[in-house]
């Protein structure tokens, strides 16, 4: 099949998230399943390609949509000040200029595979102003939701820009809580939509995970599937990794060892022998619960315990960390940046990885840690409900430890049952060369998402 696959964002030319880890890895999936795949993106300032296009995997072509003004930016989707006042304006033109990009390259998508709000007005125009175009009459659009609470909303006033119907400003059309959203955009024009996993599927139809969309997606439930991530292990592998300190593989698991000891004396920490590590790498946002963490950082402090935090985003956390960093606990490294050659370098130290998550539509964090034999210890939601089960020392089941409720006690329980556990020195042996074997690579999820487009395809 013809795939065309959008995102606005693609490891490696830009990233801000674990979209474009997905969107680098999946298109090269498909193509291993045997599709003819292109990918379309912006040509942001980041991007460093002199051409307007690149190949990635064997032959795909990344169409890079050009527009200067729009996009020749520091950032993706804003800067300190926040979000660009013309994102609307540059994602519009971006969906727009991609379908035209298609007509003129001849290349005839039988899927158009959206990701996110960016990509949302794609499906609208294919069902109104390309409604009659035979260029795209058998062409069929699947839209994947990554994380539901960026709705791409904007003020009613600004929505004849879009060039669509008035009448598209209703309930039944783009209309969102007095304002208009991409995203619901992409929700009701698409002709079947995903999300990330199953959990995250059923969650979204609640009014506690909805967003104000679990009406829609509720009433689409019949063309909404939950298809979980995978990972590039070509990226995350600590046998091919030369980020970290030494490699390593299952086999080879002592390994770790080397790397923590390096990484607690980079980071200038001191512990006492033999205690656990436990790492966590993230974007500082609600979403990601750090604030629950930073609740028990006190207690933590207490335990016998090295702990490492890599996280960059909302200045309030920026603030919370400061002030744990402030007080000079030789047992804690905190670091408030991007920094990707440090991520995969606590994952590769660390015993244990923390992701106190409120939700998580997938979750690459897990799944990066288990093939690095750092084990999850998660809040049970969305995709680490699908991936993280909880430990047990006597039969030897499970890979990680969870909490239900998103309190600080809970979480501090967690951890404490992973660093009980920690201290069966055979039996952590055991349990971390389990999960670093683990296969969450990207072949099992591309043969999903083939199985899906076949329907759509068959879909008159
Ligand atoms: P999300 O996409 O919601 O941010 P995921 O867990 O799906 O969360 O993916 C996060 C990805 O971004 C992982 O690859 C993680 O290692 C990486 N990452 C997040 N924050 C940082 C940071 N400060 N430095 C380096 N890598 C980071």
């Amino acid at each position: 099949m013809n795939i065309l696959f959008c995102s606005s964002e693609v490891v490696p030319f830009a990233k801000t998230g674990g979209l474009a880890d997905v969107a680098g890895a999946l298109p090269i999936a498909l193509e291993h399943e045997g599709h003819q795949v292109r990918v379309a993106l912006p040509k942001y300032k980041m991007v460093k390609e002199e051409s307007d296009s690149a190949v990635i995997g064997e032959a795909i072509k990344v169409h890079l949509i050009r527009n200067d003004e729009l996009y020749m930016r520091d950032g993706i989707y804003g800067d300190e000040k926040g979000d660009y006042p013309d994102n609307l304006e540059r994602f519009m033109f971006y969906c727009r200029q991609t379908l035209e990009l298609m007509k003129s390259e001849g290349f005839r998508p039988d899927i158009i595979h959206c990701n996110d709000w960016q990509t949302g007005l794609i499906p609208v125009y294919l069902k109104t102003v390309y409604k009659d175009d035979p260029f795209f009459k058998d062409t069929r659009t699947l839209f994947t939701i990554h994380n539901l609470a960026y709705t791409g909303s904007f003020e009613e006033s600004e929505f004849d820009k879009t060039g669509l119907d008035r009448a598209l400003f209703s309930i039944d059309g783009l209309e969102y809580y007095g304002k208009f959203s991409l995203l619901k955009g992409g929700l009701v024009f698409s002709d079947a939509i995903t999300a990330v996993s199953p959990t995250y599927a059923k969650e979204i139809q609640t009014k506690e995970y909805g967003c104000g969309m679990e009406g829609i997606l509720k009433a689409r439930s019949a063309d909404l599937y939950g298809v979980l991530n995978g990972i590039d292990y070509e990226l995350w592998d600590p046998a091919k990794d030369a980020l970290i300190y030494e490699k390593y593989s299952p086999s080879s698991i002592e390994g770790k060892c080397t790397n923590k000891e390096r990484l607690l004396a980079d980071m200038g920490m001191k512990t006492a022998a033999g205690a656990p590590l436990i790492g966590t790498v993230g974007r500082l946002a609600y979403q990601k619960g750090y604030d629950i963490l930073a609740e028990v950082m006190d207690e933590l402090c207490g335990m016998d315990i090295g702990f490492i935090l890599l996280g960059t985003g909302e200045e309030r956390y920026h603030k919370i960390f400061e002030e744990i960093a402030s007080r000079g606990n030789s047992k804690i490294s905190i670091n408030l940046c991007f920094d990707a050659a440090l991520a995969q370098k606590i994952y590769a130290a660390s015993d244990m990885f923390l992701m106190p998550s409120r939700y998580e539509p997938c979750g690459l964090g897990q799944l990066i840690s288990f093939k690095y034999g750092a084990v999850p210890v998660a809040r049970k939601t969305g995709g680490l409900a699908d991936t993280v089960f909880e430990y047990d020392a006597k039969t030897g089941d499970g890979n990680g430890f969870l909490f239900e409720k998103a309190e600080p006690q809970e979480l501090l329980g967690a951890i404490k049952r992973a660093v009980e556990a920690h201290k069966d020195g055979p039996g952590w042996q055991r349990l971390i060369t389990k999960i670093a074997g683990y296969d969450f690579s990207w072949d099992k999820s591309a043969q999903e998402y083939t199985r899906i487009y076949e329907k759509l395809k068959a879909k008159k």
